[in-house]
């Protein structure tokens, strides 16, 4: 019997909704396999800045560094502001101090009526997004400005360390899956984008077995709607990944089908690419599988036999749901709630075959 200690990081708006669906689709795996789950939940987020004064008390931090892994919902409101007039991020904090330098973003079609692309089955839009997640422009995210100022400025900054590994990371990646990197970048026009390139591509001689690309961020956009069965594994900065990420979701059926995980050397943390969805939060149209999803990458990470084994369960058992075109929430065109859509998975969890 092995035991992972996760520690639970609900949120706000439609995160604690979900997070109860992974967590019941966790429990469904423990009747199947020989795992056992030590769940214990923490307060972070914009609610918990309205309760106590800190969107993320002191020692949390610590705290999660004794688990073996962390599953968090989604963070902020939109009437929840610092003076500068940004968003609690608590979860931009957890990346930037656990050094979480990767963001993963699957990108996968389940089924083809998700999709608003003609012609897409499923598994044919199936790639990564790997996103850097400690510079880039969010680098000047606790900047402020002056409001008697005629301008604001923000900095992008790209390091040779920060490039270097989430290059790396996405080369490792590749290796695992079709062997093609892109690099999505602004090189003709910013000089730290032109760094960044220079960087990816000393990297990439280190990898003569994998192919690979640079493609501009415009450009990108394009051929993400034109042709996203030709990427494999997409390599950017910060702020053109949080864009990309959506424009991805928008792919394979939304942002209720877009998990992500947030890995650096040591720990991980993992959550769906959306954000607390304050315009349907409390109203059981959240869709879970985006949730559900991320606990299996978080089970892949953590990547002993039986973990694995219950990625993989947790795969099908979504496959399988989703293929009744009677499964799915508000989102996917569907009429199941929140909780009825995380029982269907727990179900088929608990009664699909193990491979
Ligand atoms: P953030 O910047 O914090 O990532 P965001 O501003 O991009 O957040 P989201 O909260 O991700 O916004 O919501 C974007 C849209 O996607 C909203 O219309 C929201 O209702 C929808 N959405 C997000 N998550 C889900 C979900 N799990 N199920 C259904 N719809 C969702």
């Amino acid at each position: 019997m092995t035991t992972f200690r996760i520690a639970a990081l609900p949120g706000d708006g439609i995160g604690p909704e979900v997070t109860v669906e992974a967590m019941k689709a966790l429990r469904a795996v423990e009747a199947r396999l020989p795992l056992r789950f030590e769940l214990e939940e923490f307060s972070v987020g914009a609610g918990e800045y309205l309760r106590g004064g800190d969107p993320l008390p002191t020692g949390v931090i610590e705290c999660l560094q004794r688990f073996d892994a962390v599953l968090l919902g989604a963070m902020g409101l939109p009437d929840v502001r610092w003076p500068n007039g940004t968003e609690m991020a608590p979860q931009l904090d957890i990346r930037e101090r656990l050094d979480l330098y990767a963001g993963h973003r699957p990108i996968r079609l389940y089924q083809e009526r998700h999709t608003p692309l003609k012609g897409y089955r499923a598994g044919e839009i199936d790639f990564v997004i790997v996103r850097e997640q400690t510079e880039g422009l969010f680098w000047s995210r606790k900047g402020t400005f002056s409001p008697d100022a005629n301008d604001a400025t923000d900095t992008l900054r790209i390091t040779r360390p920060a490039a270097e590994r989430v290059c790396r990371y996405a080369f490792e990646l590749a290796r695992k899956r079709r062997g093609l990197v892109t690099l999505v970048d602004k090189a003709n026009v910013l000089p730290s984008m032109a760094f960044f390139r220079m960087i990816f591509r000393e990297v990439a001689s280190a990898y003569p077995d994998i192919r690979s690309e640079c493609v501009y961020v415009d450009a990108a956009g394009l051929y993400l709607v034109q042709r996203p069965h030709t990427f494999d594994v997409i390599v950017t900065e910060n702020m053109f990944g949080d864009i990309l990420s959506d424009l991805a979701a928008a792919l394979i059926g939304g942002m209720g089908m877009a998990p992500s995980g947030d890995i650096g050397e040591r720990y991980g943390v993992f959550q769906p690419s959306h954000g607390s969805a304050p315009d349907i939060a409390g109203q059981g149209k959240a869709n879970p599988v985006a949730m559900i999803l991320s606990a299996a990458l978080m089970l892949e990470w953590l990547g002993r036999p039986d973990a694995l084994r219950a990625a993989a369960l947790i795969h099908r058992a979504v496959e399988t749901a989703l293929a009744d075109p009677g499964n799915g929430t508000p989102d996917l065109r569907g009429s199941l709630t929140t909780a009825e859509m995380g029982d269907r998975i727990a179900n088929e969890i608990r009664s699909c075959e193990l491979a």
